[in-house]
């Protein structure tokens, strides 16, 4: 039976990748500070503790796994990594974690290992047009992400880089743009963009308004979390390295983001836009190279995983309503 490790496996993307692992029959180890917050874990084997802790690494390494994926972080919405408040921590233990892991990976000659990068790392100066942002992968140089979050994903990806160039360590790196989905936070202040609006939405009454961050006319695309699951794996079992995009190239503005929700919804509900944290003015996938070396991309619109996202999120918003009555 093959083996595999998940590091993060309390977090969003990680609990949903532990279940597609064990779908296809692997035993499953997963590690994090905290279980799955909206879904027992998959998991056979769940080690909680704490990534930074040289030892905790040693007891979540302390065999050979078939494939490790790492997204274990310390990280959040624009609301925690763009307000300036956690960089230190976002530097500090994100780089500890992947320091640790990376030397485990090479002690235990692991087969593969994945390291989840962020769009974050690209260069804000290819970001400031909201219609034409540019982000194929060797766009990333000169190197200016537009936060601290950005930049230790930079170093990281370069260490697992460096790593399989010294060590022969077989190592996979994506940069995600935003990945969103059911049981994903939807509150606490690290939610991101469509969860927060989903919840804005859900909780505000037919004829009601909600608030917005920014002008509203800031770009991104969304990539619901099924979609990003398969572009891990595949990019995983391939035989290309990358750094590689695993986004969605269907750009919208924030407040169209918002207009979709508010149509999922069926209600009537207006958008206020107020100031707040934005990050850069545009971003989008540029899955040309995915799609060159390993045949990947995204096959539903974002609707679809809006619609998932929206009656899931309303559902929590209902039931925590109920519970507080
Ligand atoms: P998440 O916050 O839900 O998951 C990260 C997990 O890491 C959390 O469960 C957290 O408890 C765990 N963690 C943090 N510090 C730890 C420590 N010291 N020891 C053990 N566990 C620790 O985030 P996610 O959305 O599932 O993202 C997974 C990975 O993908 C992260 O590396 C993130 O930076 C990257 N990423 C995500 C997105 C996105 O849109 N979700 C976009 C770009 C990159």
């Amino acid at each position: 039976m093959k083996k595999a490790l998940v590091c993060g496996a309390g977090g969003f993307i990680g609990s949903h990748l532990v279940k597609r692992l064990k779908s296809e029959g692997f035993w499953v180890r997963g590690a994090d500070l905290k279980f799955p917050e909206y879904d027992k874990t998959a998991a056979d084997d769940f080690v909680q503790g704490d990534l930074r802790d040289q030892t905790v690494c040693n007891k979540v390494l302390d065999q050979y796994f078939d494939e490790v994926y790492q997204l274990a972080a310390d990280m959040g919405g624009a609301g925690y990594i763009f307000t300036g408040e956690n960089d230190a921590n976002v530097m500090h233990n994100s780089s500890l974690i992947n320091l640790n892991i990376v030397e485990r990976c090479v002690k235990q000659k692991i087969g593969r290992v994945f390291y989840s990068s962020s769009a974050c790392m690209y260069p804000a100066y290819n970001q400031e047009d909201p219609d034409n942002p540019k982000c194929n992968e060797d766009s990333a140089y000169p190197a200016a992400p537009d936060s601290e979050y950005g930049w230790e994903k930079l170093f990281s990806e370069r260490l697992y880089l460096a790593f399989n160039r010294n060590y022969g360590l077989n190592v996979r790196v994506a940069r995600f743009h935003n990945i969103f989905g059911i049981l994903g936070t939807w509150k606490g202040g690290k939610e991101k963009a469509p969860a927060a609006l989903c919840r804005k939405v859900a909780e505000t009454e037919d004829g009601g308004v909600i608030e917005v961050w920014g002008d509203g006319k800031q770009t991104r695309s969304f990539l619901y979390i099924d979609e990003c699951i398969d572009g891990i794996l595949r990019l995983t079992r391939s035989d290309w390295t990358g750094p590689v995009n695993i986004g969605s190239e269907e750009m919208v503005s924030i407040n169209q983001l918002a207009e979709m929700i508010i149509g999922i919804s069926g209600k009537k509900i207006s958008i206020k836009n107020i100031p707040g944290p934005v990050g850069v003015r545009g971003r989008n996938s540029d899955n040309k190279l995915i799609e060159e070396k390993i045949n990947w991309k995204p096959t539903q619109p974002l609707i679809e995983g809006l619609k998932q996202t929206y009656t899931w999120i309303n559902e929590q918003v209902k039931t925590s309503v109920d519970t507080i009555v």
